[in-house]
């Protein structure tokens, strides 16, 4: 495969995208912030599956961390992450600086209601304003026919396709199941800091999130069932909770028994925080 095109310029993407689109090419865009894994060239592999052309953008995107964050530890390496692309058969790598995305006096910002509203806004109260900011203005520069977004970060999906609604954005939103390792545990970037006994941990999130799914499918309270889970990470090894629920699959309203769902949770492991979620089967 060839090596991505890399362009750090806003003028650059665009010029490129309406080339390809002029040429009717049809492009897809994977949004990312690097340090990629299996579970990010997933992504690329399923939009080339329906796409000529690939974009993806690597950017740590400033607006979606809080102060007391591990932005500035946040893991980048952009030339393993540029022959991972070139593996994958990404066409073009959009690796914009933070004042190319955001110039002196920028002073705009994108809030999304609906599926925003509490799990990881309880938490992380300003993390969509910054994903909602980034992603429409990664949409508004490259154009993209459609892009593709992971299950793992299951409320930031909900969020994507609120806002293309909500604003008319002229990008099809697509899905992508959570890519795992061979003990469950979700890819994430963040994986990179848990140690070995720790990642023994780690791997028991979503053994418990299956079981407390399945419970829920069957008929066990939801409140008890979610507290149970809650109970069983923290006797697994993890510091903190920062919740467990269960939600409607689109909505992410309160779920209800006997319609499709989705179990959702954050937890600390030392001081790195892991999300993931999963299906609760129909019963
Ligand atoms: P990030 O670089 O963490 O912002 O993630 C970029 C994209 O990759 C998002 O759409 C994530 O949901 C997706 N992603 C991250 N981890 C996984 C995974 N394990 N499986 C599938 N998609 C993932």
């Amino acid at each position: 495969m060839n090596a991505p095109t890399v362009v750090d310029s806003v003028a650059a993407l665009r010029a490129q995208v309406q080339d390809w689109r002029r040429a009717g090419l049809r492009v897809a865009m994977v949004p990312t912030m690097g340090a990629l894994h299996d579970g990010h060239i997933s992504l690329v592999r399923i939009a080339l599956e329906q796409a000529d052309r690939c974009v993806v953008s690597i950017f740590v995107n400033p607006t979606q961390f809080a102060p007391t964050e591990d932005l500035d530890k946040y893991p980048r390496q952009l030339a393993r992450d540029l022959d991972r692309l070139r593996e994958a058969g990404a066409h073009l790598a959009f690796t914009p600086s933070v004042g190319e995305m955001y110039p002196a006096g920028f002073a705009t910002k994108i809030s999304v209601g609906g599926p925003s509203s509490g799990l990881e806004t309880d938490f992380r109260p300003s993390f969509f304003d910054g994903v909602a900011t980034v992603v429409a203005k990664l949409f508004l520069q490259a154009a993209p026919d459609f892009a593709v977004f992971g299950e793992k970060d299951y409320q930031q999906l909900c969020v994507v396709r609120q806002l293309c609604r909500d604003l008319d954005l002229p990008v099809e939103i697509v899905g992508a199941p959570t890519v795992r390792d061979a003990h469950g545990l979700a890819m994430s970037s963040r994986n990179a800091y848990l140690g070995e006994a720790e990642l023994d941990v780690a791997r028991l999130l979503n053994v418990i999130l299956r079981r407390t799914a399945g419970a829920l499918s069957t008929g066990t309270d939801e409140a008890a069932a979610t507290e149970d889970a809650a109970k069983a990470l923290i006797s697994a090894g993890f510091r903190k909770v920062d919740y467990v629920a269960a939600r409607a699959s689109v909505t992410l309203a309160p779920w209800q028994r006997n319609r499709g769902g989705r179990l959702l949770a954050a937890a600390w492991l030392g001081t790195t925080r892991l999300i993931d979620n999963v299906e609760i089967p129909s019963a």
